[in-house]
């Protein structure tokens, strides 16, 4: 079988390092992809220390993808060597579901394959992510990018962009409404931008008082600071929608209150630990709580394509594979402005 050249993490507390993977044969559905970049997403950590348990070891993280078509399988139709392509979280599902038929393969009823710390659908041959000089994955799952935006800035798209992208779209964000962003990194900094394209009115709810001139600069109209006690009670009872991407454990019921009547928050963050919500936090307002996974691989190529047009990509720190167990030391420091994005050719 074909080899690439990887970064992994051989447990939950060693750093990460060099390995050598296997890559499948490219089949008749396939492409191979050189991967150019690779974006470093919160979730690399979580899984990668395990915090969410049941990680699978050797682990190669990476699930924002970007890089150059080199070889197409026999009944490729959509892509040709040469074209740019995207991979994102998914890299298949089984695409007979209910939720697969309604481009929902994130909700795959027998489980979507994950591009890394999972297996393929035959729930034997492990995944192995981004990190990595290649990858192979059934056309279904790769997406088109533009060659009109810069590569290593359009990778975070993958999964900070759709994260955001479709939540913001399911809630029918549109021009004039109040959107409330919570928690300045990756995936805030995309729904800021997002959320502004859209027409909404964007409050960036950090906790980092050093950030508000990059908020403003991102898009965002107004600023509150989180770790201020006043910022609630200014605030109460404002936003149409909340999008909460923080990564570690908060109080819920807080930034309920921000919320007008039939407001609605939306969580994208996972902290490891669950936080109690009190029932009246939702009652008074009739407020709605909901979550949101990634998005499915139709959304995913519209959000694309909306930020080709709208000049969308992310603000990036582009570093070296070698530097990434110091780049997730900064992120758990909230030290991110606003993605670490690896250049695969120092691999
Ligand atoms: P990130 O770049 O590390 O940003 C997280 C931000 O949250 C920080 O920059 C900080 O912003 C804030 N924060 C961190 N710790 C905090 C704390 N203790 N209290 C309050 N605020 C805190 O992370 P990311 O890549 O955007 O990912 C964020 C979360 O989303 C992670 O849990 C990740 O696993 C999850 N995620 C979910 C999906 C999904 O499909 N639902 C997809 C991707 C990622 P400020 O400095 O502005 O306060
Ligand atoms: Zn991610
Ligand atoms: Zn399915």
């Amino acid at each position: 079988m074909p080899t690439a050249k990887a970064f992994a993490t051989p447990s939950a507390i060693e750093p990460l390092g060099p390995l050598q993977i296997e890559r499948r044969e490219v089949g008749p559905h396939d492409v191979r992809i050189e991967i150019a970049f690779c974006g470093v997403c919160h979730s690399d950590i979580h899984q990668v220390r395990n915090e969410w348990g049941g990680s699978i070891y050797p682990m190669v993280p990476g699930h924002e993808i970007v890089g150059r078509i080199t070889a197409v399988g026999a009944h490729v139709k959509g892509f040709k060597a040469g074209d740019l392509a995207g991979v994102g979280c998914m890299v298949d599902s089984c695409r007979t579901c209910a939720s697969c038929k309604r481009d929902l393969e994130q909700f795959c009823e027998k489980g979507a394959a994950f591009t890394y710390n999972g297996t393929e659908m035959d729930r034997k041959t492990p995944t192995f992510g981004g990190y990595s000089d290649s990858v192979v994955v059934d056309e279904a799952f790769v997406l088109h990018v533009s060659e009109k935006l810069d590569l290593a800035a359009a990778a975070p798209l993958l999964c900070a962009g759709i994260t955001t992208y479709s939540p913001l779209r399911h809630w029918n964000t549109k021009k004039g409404d109040k959107v409330g962003v919570v928690g300045l990194g990756g995936l805030g900094h995309m729904a800021v931008k997002l959320a502004a394209a859209m027409g909404a009115e964007v409050t960036m709810l950090s906790t980092s008082k050093s950030k508000e001139a990059d908020a403003r600069r991102l898009g965002a109209h107004h600023f509150g600071l989180t770790s201020d006690e006043a910022t609630f009670k200014q605030l109460a009872g404002r936003f149409d929608l909340i999008i909460d991407t923080i990564s570690a454990p908060h109080d819920y019921n807080k930034y309920l209150g921000l919320l007008r009547v039939e407001g609605a928050m939306v969580l994208l963050g996972v902290p490891p630990e669950p936080t109690p919500v009190a029932a009246h936090a939702l009652i008074g307002g009739r407020k709605t709580l909901s979550g949101s996974l990634i998005g499915g691989i139709k959304e995913t190529q519209e959000m694309l394509d909306f930020c080709a047009e709208h000049g969308i990509v992310s603000d990036i720190e582009l570093i070296p594979v070698q530097q990434v167990n110091e780049a997730y030391t900064r992120m758990m420091k909230g030290d991110v402005r606003y993605r670490f994005v690896l250049d695969m050719k120092t691999l």
